[in-house]
């Protein structure tokens, strides 16, 4: 039984049984390095509860208004459990609480409200702002560690959750082997491209690539050795281009890659410069190096204009041919019309 025995002028229990609170709490079995947001006008509240966070392994954000802490909460980072005084300068605890709850945002943000105020009224409004729990003031840290409980599970579910969506959608939108986009994702970023080429009157480069004799790789040293030659073609062509441009696994074989903002020189030499860069070196596909070449046609969508992605790659994909009858391992460009 613990038997409080120091009560600092706030309300606040500082000591247990002759120890500091932070002595008294064991630390606690489930938690990582979560950040919690303290925000108590109080110095003395407001470190108690740090030191009992800091304890338990919470890293602990402080400040020390009700403004403060709704510039932290809105910050892309911000702690996803806050503890928030219910009155404060500047913004009281359930007026951050409404802010938050207003707030669309990915991740939620559990809320705990300390409060003197006994009467039930005020708490039912406290709730009604959109808090998780409260405590009462004087509590002690036994009961903080517990009232913390549900809101770390719910971090910690909706992390979870969170992580597994974007596997989910990684997996609708990345090719298995190579990582780059699949057919379906590739086409959906043409097709955004293509629109917003069209709002910046600005060019767009389209780039359709093969692997020459990819057949006769897959033929002559197995399918192991294909996919080691698509993986690494991948890795050259994403070395070869900028940040904001696309790159896809469009078929078999076959790469699609988009360049916004670039004219049909520019497009072309991206085209050189993947197509050198896979001749560059031979490929390592087990104990040998294999020498691969690949050929690209390209096609540019002149700014201001707009157009199907299907027109974009038809055009493009001519090229390609053009590339391939004309001896591989070149561009060839097809001038949009
Ligand atoms: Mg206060």
């Amino acid at each position: 039984m613990l038997v409080p025995e120091s009560v600092d002028n706030e309300g606040v229990l500082t000591a247990v049984n002759g120890h500091s609170i932070a002595d008294v709490v064991p630390p606690a079995d489930m938690i990582g390095p979560v950040p919690v947001l303290i925000a108590d006008d109080s110095p003395v509240s407001r470190r108690i509860v740090e030191a009992s966070l800091r304890k338990w392994g919470f890293q602990v954000i402080s400040v020390s208004n009700g403004t403060e802490a709704w510039v932290v909460l809105q910050r892309e980072d911000a702690p996803r459990i806050a503890i928030l005084d219910w009155m404060m300068p500047g913004l009281s605890g359930p007026e951050v609480c409404a802010l938050v709850r207003q707030q669309r945002k990915r991740y939620y943000t559990y809320i705990l409200l300390l409060t003197s105020r006994h009467e039930k009224e005020d708490l039912i409004a406290g709730m009604q702002a959109g808090a998780d729990d409260y405590l009462i003031k004087p509590f002690d840290s036994n009961e903080l560690r517990v009232r913390l409980g549900p809101g770390q599970r719910i971090v910690e579910l909706q992390a979870q959750l969170l992580e597994a969506q974007e596997q989910l959608r990684e997996q609708a939108t990345r090719d298995a082997l190579t990582r780059l986009w699949n057919r379906h994702a590739i086409f959906d970023i043409l097709l955004r491209e293509i629109s917003r080429a069209r709002r910046d009157q600005s060019p767009l480069g389209v780039v359709l690539g093969d692997v020459d004799k990819f057949k006769s790789i897959n033929d002559s040293y197995g399918h192991p050795a294909g996919d080691a030659v698509l993986r690494e073609v991948a890795v050259r062509i994403s070395a070869s281009i900028r940040a904001y441009d696309s790159a896809g696994r469009y078929g078999g074989e076959e790469f699609l890659v988009i360049l916004p903002k670039c004219d049909s020189d520019q497009t072309v030499m991206t085209a050189e410069r993947i197509r050198d860069a896979i001749q560059a070196a031979p490929f390592d596909i087990g104990n040998r190096g294999l020498a691969v070449t690949s050929s690209f046609g390209t096609t540019t969508l002149p700014g201001g204009e707009t157009c199907t992605p299907e027109k974009l790659i038809r055009l493009a994909d001519e090229a390609l041919y053009r590339a391939k009858d004309a001896g591989r391992n070149r561009t060839e460009r097809n001038p949009y019309s």
